[in-house]
């Protein structure tokens, strides 16, 4: 263990280790810090496992506008252990395992949305910050929450034996939740497409067989991805689907006895993925527009006519959108991976997707191939 408390001149000083990247499209390295202990308020916490996000791919490749200043500490899906808590701090302890989210309040207490009154939609808020973003993420092994995290964030506790693997998927989940439950009663009993067989929509797939769903469609373009979630998380209710030239025809069939889905999550990065998705809609589908499409160039348009009149009103239809995450997808997460819902989920990890902290960047480059679900970066193991 290269970490350690040392006593200096009566102050107790906690070296963390920050994995830094240099530059977008740059390489890490390990940098030693010296953190104070925690101030009123704040919380010491270690870090366990990290997951990587496929936006973590982006910004190690092209970078983001949201990062304004380099080097950066990324990484944003994290699972920690609470180390030592400043005064006042009652609802964590040491010792205790947590899940912290990405998406965090702004850090000003009269905020309308992050502050102590305030809404919690703090997505919404103008100052909106996140962490991996603005505020540095967890490619460190330790790190000092300040008072209004600590106090107002989306951190969850697990209960004791709880694997730090699963925790620190809480945030991923977190997302993909925030998107199937935006619009009530499209998930259960109903026909759910996801578009893309990625990890967030794996994360779905497991969502929706929780939540009873009745069947489950699931259309990716890559063979190899799309057999191993079918494989691994099938069971009765779940078909695949090749993205071909006879997608849209296939999914209609395969919605019978319905006509169409009740519920298309669209989560692939890319135009492509919208265009499907919009032709799959019938009566009284709702549309998640989940993956967000952006590159080095910025956000591309990406247009659509839509008829209010026999579309939205006659039709029911429901176009919407979530991106990342507030308290309510962070406590349906928690309710279902401490429920025991996702029993399954390790698999998403197999040994090729499990890193070391000095690995981080070929974690990175594993999150980006066509087969791989959910990469697992172990602190425990420096
Ligand atoms: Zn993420
Ligand atoms: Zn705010």
């Amino acid at each position: 263990m290269i970490i350690a408390t040392v006593k200096v001149n009566h102050i107790s000083i906690m070296r963390s280790i920050f994995y830094l990247l240099d530059k977008p499209g740059g390489s890490f390295s390990a940098v030693e810090q010296e953190l104070p202990e925690p101030g009123p308020g704040e919380m010491l916490v270690r870090t366990r496992r990290v997951s990587v996000c496929q936006s973590d791919v982006v910004i190690q490749r092209v970078g983001l506008p949201r990062i304004k200043s380099w080097p950066a500490v990324i990484l944003h899906e994290v699972s920690a252990t609470v180390e030592a808590v400043g005064a006042g701090v009652t609802k964590f302890a040491p010792g205790d395992l947590i899940g912290i989210g990405c998406d965090i309040p702004c850090g000003d207490r009269a905020c309308l949305y992050c502050g102590d009154k305030g809404t919690g939609d703090w997505t919404c808020c103008p100052n909106t910050q996140a962490t991996g973003h603005e505020f540095p993420g967890f490619a460190r092994t330790h790190a000092i929450l300040p008072d209004w995290f600590v106090d107002l964030g989306p951190i969850m506790k697990f209960p004791v034996g709880f694997d730090p693997d699963h925790a620190c998927q809480l945030e991923p989940l977190a997302c993909c939740l925030e998107g199937m439950t935006r619009v009530n009663n499209c998930i259960t009993n109903r026909v759910v497409v996801l578009i893309g067989a990625g990890s967030q929509s794996t994360y779905a797939l497991q969502c929706a067989q929780a939540m009873g769903a009745r069947k489950i469609i699931l259309v990716n373009r890559g063979a190899e991805r799309l057999e191993r979630v079918l494989r691994d998380f099938g069971d009765e209710r779940v078909v695949g689907i090749r993205w071909d030239e006879q997608v849209v025809e296939n999914v209609f069939t395969a919605c019978q006895p319905f006509n169409e889905p009740h519920f298309v999550m669209m989560n692939v990065p890319a135009r492509e993925g919208y265009e499907l998705s919009v032709k799959l809609l019938g009566y009284g589908s709702v549309l998640d527009a989940h993956a967000g499409v952006k590159g080095a160039g910025g956000k591309p348009r990406i247009t659509h006519e839509v008829d209010l009149n026999n579309d939205i009103h006659y039709k029911l239809q429901c176009l919407q959108a979530t991106h990342g995450s507030s308290m309510h997808g962070i406590r349906l997460a928690h309710e279902l991976l401490t429920g025991g819902k996702l029993p399954k989920l390790g698999l998403m990890t197999n040994v090729t997707e499990r890193f070391r902290p000095s690995q981080i960047l070929e974690a990175i480059q594993r999150a980006a191939d066509g087969d791989s679900l959910k990469v697992i970066i172990d602190f425990d193991h420096p």
